[in-house]
């Protein structure tokens, strides 16, 4: 029955009841503390600062904003740790805590999704089929490694770094201290690492786990604060490996720190992703992956297929399907299971996004938007395509993320590797025909670290992610993942 909180959630064609994961079996403190050396510490300028529900726009928890001070006691926390345990420890029984990890974040999946939901914004469908199991497969997968380190690179003597300054973004918040947390430790290295201002609450959360894992203190360090605080990690000298996942505009700065230092880095940057649709696709498949693609998760991936091109004579049927299925499209409450677009993470980052529909609006672009109804409170945006929008435009060249696709068209095979391939970035990149010829030929001539075939954004800890160009420096995940951590003497 239409009640008006559904009709609220969903104007489009059926009605669904809400169903909202509870609460109840959470706990987010008044406050949380810096992570150092095995303790919760309180911030040498006693300074916090608030993580807010981007749904609801209500204060969650006030966090601690560490300073350099905090840095320094945190690097040589790590460092400590380094020459004294961890690099000292069997291999193998570094692999005992790092699957403690694992099975203590799996036994708390429901938690750590919810959390990351209300601090994040995403659909709690998303936290609870993605983030979350894969962030504890990724703890598997390393955990995996440690004790075979010399069998992943044959002749070769595996030595650790040292101590690994880590910063990521807001977008997979779980996830991404997971890819950069797991095969430092597999590897030997101990880690300092600084989640995203906006989402610090489930780092918060792991920080308990790992202590309740009985991690040799300083092995984790994690120091909450703003970009001030990811700075004072790249600077530091005691930092022998950094490790960045973010935007191309920090990562560029990060780099510039770094020039001449000796410090090594790996950095996971910005994307434009291309999905092509060739006139022989399966296309209601195709206009389901193009929605996984950009809509889901409010377009917050970097590897968000935010571009679509599609053969010409095909270009009218894709359209009009993938405009049917963006009016089923709900937007609303995170924690509704019904929920597939959630909340955008920061006011800012919603500014941005309009920003960007306004761009393409000067550009010339036609703008569809669903006819979704948007909370009173809280950040969203409908789910938007542009059409008419050619090559040079900018809201075609630069990353929005948010749940905004640039439609464009080809006409052969070599046009679309073209198109695909004009931007600065090249993250990924998603293919779909039904001619397995075309995919090969595809993913040699695409530009980009991942291409999907008939599918889109699957993510796997066995396979090595990262960018061409502007969309990074090295490999993330597999075998390339723990080549980052490590030194290989002869
Ligand atoms: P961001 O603004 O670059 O921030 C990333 C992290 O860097 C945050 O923890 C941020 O802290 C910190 N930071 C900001 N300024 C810094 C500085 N000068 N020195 C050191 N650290 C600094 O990116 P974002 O907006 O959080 O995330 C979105 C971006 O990440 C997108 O461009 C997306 O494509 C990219 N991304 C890439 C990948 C990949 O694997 N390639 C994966 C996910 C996301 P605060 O947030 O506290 O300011
Ligand atoms: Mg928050």
């Amino acid at each position: 029955m239409a009640t008006p909180e559904n009709k609220l959630a969903f104007d489009g064609g059926w009605e669904y009841a809400p169903a909202p994961e509870s609460t109840d079996h959470i706990s987010i403190k008044k406050r949380y503390e810096l992570f150092i050396d095995g303790e919760f510490v309180k911030p040498e300028s006693g300074k916090y600062f608030e993580t807010i529900n981007p749904a609801t726009e209500e204060r969650l928890s006030r966090v601690a904003e560490a300073s350099a001070a905090d840095v320094d006691k945190a690097v040589k926390a790590a460092r400590t740790a380094y020459a004294k345990v961890w690099s000292k420890m069997k291999p193998a029984e570094r692999g005992k805590y790092i699957y403690r990890i694992a099975r203590i974040m799996q036994e708390r999946a429901r938690e750590f999704a919810t959390i990351e939901s209300l601090d994040g914004g995403k659909p709690i469908r998303e936290s609870r089929d993605i983030d979350i199991p894969l962030a504890a497969a990724h703890f598997f997968y390393y955990a995996g490694w440690a004790d075979k380190l010399e069998y992943a690179f044959p002749g070769r003597r595996p030595k650790p770094l040292g101590v690994a300054g880590q910063i990521i973004p807001w977008n997979f918040p779980l996830l991404m201290a997971a890819w950069k947390i797991a095969p430092a430790l597999a590897c030997g290295n101990t880690v300092v690492i600084k989640p995203a201002e906006t989402t610090p609450l489930t780092a918060m959360k792991l920080a308990e786990v790992i202590a309740d894992a009985g991690l040799p203190p300083g092995v984790v360090n994690i120091v909450t604060g703003a970009g001030k605080t990811g700075a004072d990690i790249v600077q530091h000298p005691g930092i022998d490996k950094i490790a960045f996942t973010g935007s191309t505009e920090v990562g560029r700065i990060i780099q510039k720190a770094l020039a001449g230092t000796r410090k090594s880095y790996t950095l996971e940057l910005g994307g434009k992703a291309a999905n092509i649709i060739f006139a022989d696709a399966a296309l209601d498949q195709a206009v389901e992956g193009i929605v996984n693609g950009i809509f889901f998760n409010q377009g917050h991936v970097c590897c968000a297929g935010s571009r679509l091109l599609v053969q010409e004579s095909v270009a009218d049927e894709v359209i009009r399907r993938l405009k049917d299925r963006m009016a089923t499209l709900r937007v609303g409450n995170p924690l509704d299971k019904n929920t597939d677009i959630g909340a955008i993470n920061s006011r800012q980052q919603l500014e941005t996004i309009q920003k960007y529909l306004k761009i393409g609006k000067e550009e010339g672009a036609e703008v569809y938007q669903s006819a979704a109804r948007l909370p009173k409170k809280g950040f969203f945006c409908k789910p938007t395509l542009f059409t008419g929008v050619s090559q040079s435009n900018r809201v075609v060249q630069e990353e929005i993320f948010g749940p905004v696709l640039a439609v464009q068209t080809f006409r052969t095979f070599n046009e679309a590797i073209a198109k695909a391939n004009n931007t600065p970035y090249g993250l990924s990149g998603g293919v779909w025909t039904d001619k397995g010829a075309k995919i090969f030929k595809m993913t040699q001539d695409i530009r980009a670290g991942v291409i999907w075939a008939n599918t889109f954004n699957k993510f796997d800890p066995t396979s090595p992610f990262g960018g061409y160009k502007e969309s990074g420096v090295g490999r993330e995940g597999g075998l390339h993942g723990l080549d980052a951590y490590l030194r290989l003497e002869a």
